[in-house]
């Protein structure tokens, strides 16, 4: 992505926090086949935020992420009598990390709040939030304090996750943290300079720093329709998280390589050393064997660590867009 894409600052979204004039914040709905939930976020989102004091106005940006049904459809005629709904549809599904930074990329407003369409995020803490941006906060997270809508496996893993990212990452991410937050335009400037594909988000809105205030809800079950996230696709950003903000995997290996050199510079005196005072031992079978397993396993596994970062160095030379616009609506915004 070059910087080109990024909205630069109009004089509305300049305004400070405070200032008399009436400021716009985008929502960012990044969608996926979710055509049961449309109406209903309309439906229940809509009246919270225009219910919100004077001062802010409020755009919603639908982010199609190649969705097959008729989500389209829908936001379409939605947006068709409301002139605050505008649409982007990506060429396919990129994934939701992708359709988000797209949203962020494209959003006007003086503010963004990313948003999931199934109502997970519930649209009264947005009440809160703007409160607090109204204050000067430059980033508000909105944090988990419960999530009972989620299975126990789910949270689980998740809880494994950030224990471990936080254990290796250079910048730790908060624990309970979705992409459900504000962010003034300043960091969505930052944000949108961060062009790499293998994205993480959680990881790159910590990555550009600002101070966070933070806010807890209880995260409710799905509105309507299932997660569109399995659990292979939740591994496979895990991954992305990790080979993407450290390296730490790596080093691991050196320290771990110069371990088994003293290891086996020991054992081969105390062979040498036995082979000297007691003449040459035949058996050894076992040992030789176990020694060769252990260590192919070794080898393959950091030939596999190594293997995730090349792969992920090749992605970005390959320097592919991060998405495609198939189209916008109103068409008049600037095209990819
Ligand atoms: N989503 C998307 N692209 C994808 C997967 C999901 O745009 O490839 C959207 C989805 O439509 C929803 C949001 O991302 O608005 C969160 O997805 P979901 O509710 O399935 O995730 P979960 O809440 O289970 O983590
Ligand atoms: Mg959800």
């Amino acid at each position: 992505m070059s910087l080109n894409n990024i909205i630069p600052f109009s004089e509305e979204q300049k305004a400070t926090p405070g200032s008399c004039s009436t400021r716009t914040v985008t929502l960012i709905v990044p969608v996926y086949n979710e055509e049961e939930s449309i109406q209903p976020f309309l439906d229940k989102v809509s009246p919270v935020v225009n219910g919100i004091a004077t001062g802010v106005k409020f755009d919603i940006l639908f982010v199609n992420d190649g969705s097959r049904d008729a989500t389209e459809r829908l936001i379409l005629s939605a947006a068709s009598c409301r002139s605050d709904i505008s649409l982007i549809n990506l060429s396919r599904n990129f994934g939701k990390e992708a359709a988000l930074y797209a949203g962020m990329c494209h959003a006007k407003g003086a503010a963004v709040i990313p948003l999931d369409v199934d109502l997970q995020d519930p649209p009264e803490v947005i009440v809160e939030m703007i409160a607090r941006w109204r204050d000067g906060a430059k980033v508000v997270n909105a944090c988990r304090a419960r999530r009972p809508g989620d299975s126990w496996l789910k949270k689980a893993t998740a809880n494994a996750f950030y224990r471990v990212f936080n254990t290796l990452a250079e910048q730790p991410i908060p624990r309970g943290v979705g992409d459900f937050r504000l962010f003034d335009r300043e960091v969505v400037q930052a944000i949108c300079q961060l062009g790499e594909r293998s994205r993480f988000n959680k990881a790159l809105f910590s990555w550009v720093g600002f101070e966070a205030e933070e806010i807890t809800y209880e995260r409710p079950a799905r509105a309507a329709g299932e997660t569109r996230w399995s659990y292979w696709k939740l591994w496979k950003l895990a991954l992305d998280g990790i080979f993407a903000s450290t390296t730490v995997p790596l080093r691991i290996w050196t320290y771990f390589g110069i371990f088994m050199a003293l290891v086996s510079l020991a054992y081969s005196a105390v062979i040498l050393g036995n082979t000297l005072l007691f003449g040459v031992d035949v058996p050894g079978y076992a040992s030789t064997l176990i020694l060769i397993l252990v260590f192919g396993g070794m080898n393959m596994f950091a030939l596999g660590i190594i293997g995730e970062y090349i792969g992920r160095i090749y992605t970005e030379v390959r320097q592919r867009p991060v998405y495609i616009i198939r189209s916008l609506h109103p068409s008049t915004e600037t095209e990819v």
